[in-house]
């Protein structure tokens, strides 16, 4: 997945507030709507291509044998068959190989209206010369598109609405009789509602799925405790941010914050009073990100990373001295720390230019050792190293165990 379109927040994640809140107007907020409707259309796109397939085959064989009947109606279909039908079907089906994908999706909706509505010219026509089976033509059309082009509920439902209204005003106005208006009307009632419901009920089930599904794969990468990405998710995301920052030539501020005396700390307390501390300072840590490019993990036990991706200079120390703050602010009485006599973090900074001399091993390096400075200079500080003053020496990578 590429950079950007996913979210990279902190503890609560958008797709389990957007299934609390539900969607029963099938929309979502702007970010996840924007995401859903790509998936969607992506996911019925061959289902729809195949459908204009098969159209275009029926388009030109009743445009076929039309032309040469002898009915008006008839031939009056065998016209708009080949003027209108054939190349917009054709149109449609071409783009959904070499268009651009919206370019298709509006020729898709485009030939869902001119075909009902040259349906409905056809339809009413057939019915003047006696042909009124060709009804049954529109319904199904009106049907199809509901269930089988797999458009947006509320796309189908604009579509089918003007189809319907066009035909009823189109066969009240050439003087149908009023009882197969009235029996038009009522069926296309039917089939509307028929097809509304199924189509509404197909695109909300999508949208459960899609939700639980990404749910599901946030809470794979997340840390049970914490709720924070765990170390593995870290690892991927800021190698490809790191390479992303080498393109664009941008900086990255990589942190790495450690709970100080946090073993005195449980062994006072409790380790549930431990976890507690924990879940707080990574409560505090993840509403602290809010760019979308910027991400939080649980790096290991008590200690923390995070990456910032093109931040303004002055960030590599307002942000972490601000987190700092908070985490002190938290209040959380530490009678066994010998500094303060508060729950602190100490937090080493890396800002760095990514550039080819450069290796991420040896930028994240330059932020343990800011930590380990932090720590040595008496805890509940920020150390900040910059990689044009000073040099990361790669290879010399201190171990730490994975968690
Ligand atoms: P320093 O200030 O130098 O970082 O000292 P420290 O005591 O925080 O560091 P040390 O590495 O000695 O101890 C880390 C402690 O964090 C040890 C472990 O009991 C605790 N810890 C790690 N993971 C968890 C966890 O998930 N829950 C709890 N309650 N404690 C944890
Ligand atoms: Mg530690
Ligand atoms: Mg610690």
């Amino acid at each position: 997945m590429e950079i950007g379109t996913e979210m990279r927040k902190g503890v609560s994640s958008l797709y389990e507030d957007q299934l609390h809140s539900g969607f029963e107007s099938l929309r979502f907020g702007d970010f996840l709507e924007d995401e859903f409707r790509q998936d969607y259309l992506e996911a019925n796109f061959q289902k729809s291509r195949l459908v204009i397939g098969l159209s275009l085959i029926v388009v030109i064989g009743v445009t076929l044998v039309d032309m040469f009947a002898s009915t008006d109606a008839s031939r009056f279909m065998g016209k708009f068959g080949f003027t209108l039908m054939t190349p917009m079907l054709l149109f449609t089906l071409i783009s959904s190989y070499i268009g651009h994908r919206l370019v298709y999706q509006a020729l898709l909706a485009l030939s869902a209206l001119v075909i009902g509505v040259a349906g409905s010219v056809v339809d009413v026509q057939a019915s003047l010369a006696g042909q009124g089976y060709y009804f049954a033509g529109q319904v199904g059309w009106i049907f199809m598109i509901w269930s089988l082009l797999g458009l947006l509920f509320s796309a189908a439902a604009a579509l089918c609405a003007l189809v319907s209204l066009i035909y009823l005003g189109l066969a009240a106005y050439v003087g149908l009789p009023s009882e197969q208006l009235f029996f038009e009307g009522f069926m296309l009632l039917n089939i509307n509602l028929l097809g509304g419901y199924s189509c509404y009920k197909i695109e909300f089930a999508a949208r459960r799925t899609y939700l639980e599904s990404r749910i599901l794969n946030q809470r794979a990468e997340r840390d049970g405790l914490t709720g924070l990405y765990k170390r593995r998710a870290f690892d991927e995301y800021i190698e490809r941010i790191w390479r992303q920052s080498r393109r664009e030539q941008s900086h990255l501020i990589i942190m790495l914050i450690d709970i100080d005396h946090f073993k005195p700390y449980n062994d006072l307390y409790g380790h549930q009073a431990g976890d507690d501390a924990l879940k707080q300072v990574a409560e505090v840590i993840a509403d602290s990100v809010q760019r979308p490019l910027d991400m939080a993990a649980r790096y290991g036990g008590e200690e923390f990373a995070l990456v910032l991706y093109g931040a303004e200079s002055d960030y590599s120390s307002d942000f972490p001295e601000r987190l700092r703050q908070r985490v002190l602010d938290l209040g959380t009485v530490h009678e066994a720390a010998t500094h303060t006599k508060f729950l602190s973090i100490s937090i080493g900074v890396a800002v760095v230019n990514p550039d080819t001399r450069r290796s991420l091993a040896g930028a994240i390096q330059m932020a343990d050792e800011a930590l380990y400075q932090a720590k040595e200079e008496g805890r509940n500080r920020l150390v900040i190293k910059q990689s044009g003053t000073t040099e990361i020496e790669t290879g010399r990578f201190r171990a730490r165990a994975a968690s």
